[in-house]
Order: structure tokens, then C-alpha cells, then sequence
């Protein structure tokens, strides 16, 4: 983009190197495999990457959106999953930390989530409460010196390998009565439930937690008992921003791989790239790949530079996920068609892209509860949501 700085160019070429390096020689196999790239995970560590937004103060890098979403698409254009793994754990769980985490809890936990010797992740969706997230039944009781949780998390990004994850119950009758905890892997009461096989993302584990009579103390709530919506919608706006940055590195990826074949392929003695048709999908996407990237990477640089406060920056941070997730998947299904038999082969990437590209219309928001956050800013009270 026209606005990156030194800094961020640097960062580009760092994550694209790493992405080289680390992530492309296993990616097929992992996800044919359904298994994480722990490894690579924990390399991400010393870059710097794994508190990529948390101020320099406490330890982590001390950039902003624009960089975070860089990062996710130079990661995503090679392997969606692990970038997915990234995001739950820089984005939703070591910023929400370095964000409203108390300088004790920054203390005991950043160190080890910022090296990678933890991996977090955030524990939201359950199994009836998805779009609805404040239809959570995880509840959380103040007992003495500790809170005794009772539910279960569903979905969650890293569930199956996570030491702590940054987790909302309920501490009150009130739909909004949300509080937040910082649950590690080994408090008495804390289980992780079964792993679950999925399309896409398949490099990325995937599970749930289970709190049965789970012993948090008091010390690992953050922010005030029952206010926790506020940090919790700032933290998705975030997510939507910077896990757009994943749908355009597989969108990205899918048009290299497709204007390649156009190029290599033969067919009626020709490249079939000479082939209007062909042209048209090509460049309708490459199109619409650099729209969605001007409106994510323009979002990610209003949030850096504090243009963006409640209602705006989610209308903001939806439209840029909604658009990017359609863009992406359409743009891998294009590059199936292109490369025809070969592109619903297995021996081809494309394929892969699509099923991951799939998991950004659904996850951190469905496209239509997007388009209500949308419609609901355009329209106000007329959208019941
Ligand atoms: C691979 C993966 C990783 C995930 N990682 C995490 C994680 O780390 N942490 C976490 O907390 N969650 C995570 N999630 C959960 C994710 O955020 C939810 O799947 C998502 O919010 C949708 O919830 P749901 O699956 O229960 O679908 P539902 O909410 O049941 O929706 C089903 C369908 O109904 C539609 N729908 C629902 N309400 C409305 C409405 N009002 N108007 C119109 N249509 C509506 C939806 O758009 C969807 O099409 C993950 C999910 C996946 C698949």
C-alpha cells in the first residue's frame, strides 16, 4: 500500500521470508494431516511477532493494525492455518492482555506468551450462544478468593494445544452481565473437549474447553466483574480488520496461481490466458483483490491513528471483513475454474484455498450478522439486531 512505512516494508519482507522458510514445505501435508505447525508457532516468537501490538513497554513490538494485517497476509498467502493459530493468539488473546490486562497480569503471563513458550487463544462461542454471543451460558461465580466456572467454549482456535486463553462468562441474570477470565490450561476443574475436524483451516486446531467446577482466581479477571462487553466488541473490530488481512493473502495467492497457469496451459494451441473468458475472471479478481485491500489496510490505518471509536469502527471493520471474505472465496473458486481437473486436484494449492478461504465468511462474524452491524449503523433502530 502507499502508506506503509519503512517499518512495515521491513516487516513484509520478514513475514514473507518466514512464511518461505518455515511454512510452504509442510503446508500440504499438515493439512492433509489435520496437524499444527507447532515448530513454526514458536519461531514466531523471537521475531517479535507474537506481541506484535503490544506496546514496547511490556514486551511486544509496539506496532499497530496496519502492521498486524501485513503480517497476516504475507503468513496467509502461504498458509491460512497457521496464520489463523497467529491471529487467536497475537489478536485475540495477547492484545486483549497488553490491552486491559493489570500490570500483574501482563506481568505473569506476557513473558511467556510473547516468547511462544504459551500458546493462547480466546474462548467467546459456545455451543448454542455463535452470532449470538451474549446468549452465553458459561457462568462464573465469585467464591471467596476464587470464581467457579461452569460451561463450555465452542470452536476455539488452539483449544486443542492453548496453556491460556482469555475467556467471557457470565456473572449476573443480566444478558449483559459479562466478565472476563485468564484460564490456564492446568487450573483443577479445566478440560479440553474434543478436537474437531474441519473443511478448511485444518492446520489451525480447533476445540473446545470445558469448566466444570473450573477455580479461577480473583486475580485472573480482567477489567470490572460484569463490564466486559465494551473490551469484547473493541477486540472483534480488531479481529475483522486484521483477519481480513487473512482472506487477502489467500485471495492473492489464488490469482498467482491462476494468471500462472493462464500462462503455462495450452489448449486449442494457444495459453488458454489468451481466452477472453479466462481474462475476465482473472482480472475481475485481481480487481477486486486491491479494492478489498485499499478498504482493509484503510481501516487498519484509521484504527493506528485513532479515527475509528464505536459504532464507526465496527461499521468499518465489518465492511472490510464482509468484503474481503466474499472476495476471497470467490477468487479461490475462480482459480479452481481456471486451472480446471487440475485445480479440484489435490496436487494443486487452489483447492485449499477455497476450503480455507470458506472459514472467513463464518468465523469472527458471519457475513450476515456483518451485514447487520452494517445495515444497523445505515439505518439505526429500523434493524433489530
Ligand atoms: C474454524 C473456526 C474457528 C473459530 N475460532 C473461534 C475462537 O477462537 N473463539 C471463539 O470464541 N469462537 C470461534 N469460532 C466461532 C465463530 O465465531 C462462530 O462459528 C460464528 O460466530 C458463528 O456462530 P455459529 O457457528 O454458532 O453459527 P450460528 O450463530 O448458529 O449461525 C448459523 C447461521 O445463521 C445465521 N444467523 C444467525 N443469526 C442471524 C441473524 N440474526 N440474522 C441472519 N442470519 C443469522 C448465521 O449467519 C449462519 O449463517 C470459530 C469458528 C470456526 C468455524
Amino acid at each position: 500500500m502507499w502508506f506503509f512505512s519503512d517499518e512495515h516494508r521491513m516487516l513484509q519482507d520478514t513475514v514473507r521470508q518466514f512464511a518461505a522458510d518455515e511454512l510452504s514445505h509442510c503446508v500440504q501435508q499438515l493439512d492433509e494431516e489435520e496437524d499444527f505447525n507447532e515448530e513454526a508457532f514458536r519461531k514466531l516468537g523471537p521475531l517479535g511477532l507474537l506481541g506484535i501490538t503490544v506496546s514496547e513497554a511490556d514486551g511486544g513490538a509496539g506496532l499497530g493494525a496496519v502492521a498486524a494485517t501485513i503480517a497476516m497476509e504475507e503468513m496467509g498467502a502461504v498458509d491460512a492455518s497457521t496464520t489463523l493459530s497467529y491471529l487467536a493468539h497475537a489478536i485475540l488473546c495477547v492484545n486483549q492482555i497488553g490491552v486491559n490486562g493489570t500490570p500483574e497480569q501482563k506481568e505473569k503471563y506476557l513473558p511467556k506468551l510473547l516468547t511462544g513458550e504459551w500458546i493462547g487463544g480466546m474462548g467467546m462461542s459456545e455451543p448454542e450462544a455463535g452470532s449470538d454471543a451474549l446468549g452465553m451460558k458459561t457462568r462464573a461465580v465469585l467464591s471467596g478468593e476464587e470464581y467457579v466456572l461452569n460451561g463450555t467454549k465452542m470452536w476455539i482456535t488452539n483449544g486443542p494445544v492453548g496453556d491460556l486463553f482469555y475467556c467471557y462468562a457470565k456473572t449476573g441474570e443480566d444478558r449483559r452481565a459479562v466478565s472476563t477470565f485468564l484460564i490456564e490450561s492446568e487450573m483443577p476443574g479445566f478440560a479440553r473437549g474434543k478436537k474437531i475436524s474441519k473443511m478448511g483451516m485444518r492446520g489451525s486446531p480447533t476445540g473446545e474447553l470445558i469448566f466444570d467446577n473450573c477455580r479461577v482466581p480473583v486475580a485472573n479477571r480482567v477489567g470490572t466483574e460484569g463490564k466486559s462487553i465494551g473490551m469484547m466488541m473493541r477486540n472483534l473490530d480488531l479481529e475483522r480488520i486484521t483477519i481480513a488481512g487473512i482472506s487477502l493473502g489467500i485471495a492473492r495467492a489464488s490469482i498467482d496461481a491462476s494468471v500462472q497457469y493462464a500462462k503455462d496451459r495450452k489448449q486449442f494451441g494457444k495459453p488458454i490466458g489468451a481466452f477472453q473468458q479466462i481474462q475476465e475472471r482473472i482480472t475481475e479478481a485481481s480487481a477486486w483483490y486491491e479494492a478489498c485491500r485499499c478498504l482493509t489496510y484503510t481501516a487498519a490505518q484509521m484504527w493506528d491513528q485513532g479515527l475509528m471509536a464505536g459504532k464507526d469502527a465496527a461499521m468499518m471493520a465489518a465492511k472490510a471483513k464482509l468484503q474481503s471474505a466474499q472476495m476471497a472465496t470467490q477468487v479461490a473458486l475462480d482459480a479452481i475454474q481456471i486451472m480446471g481437473g487440475y485445480g479440484y486436484s489435490r496436487e494443486f494449492p487452489v483447492e485449499r484455498y477455497m476450503r480455507d478461504a470458506k472459514l472467513m465468511e463464518i468465523g469472527a462474524g458471519t457475513n450476515e450478522i456483518l451485514r447487520l452491524i452494517i445495515a444497523r449503523q445505515m439505518l439505526g433502530t429500523v434493524v433489530d439486531l
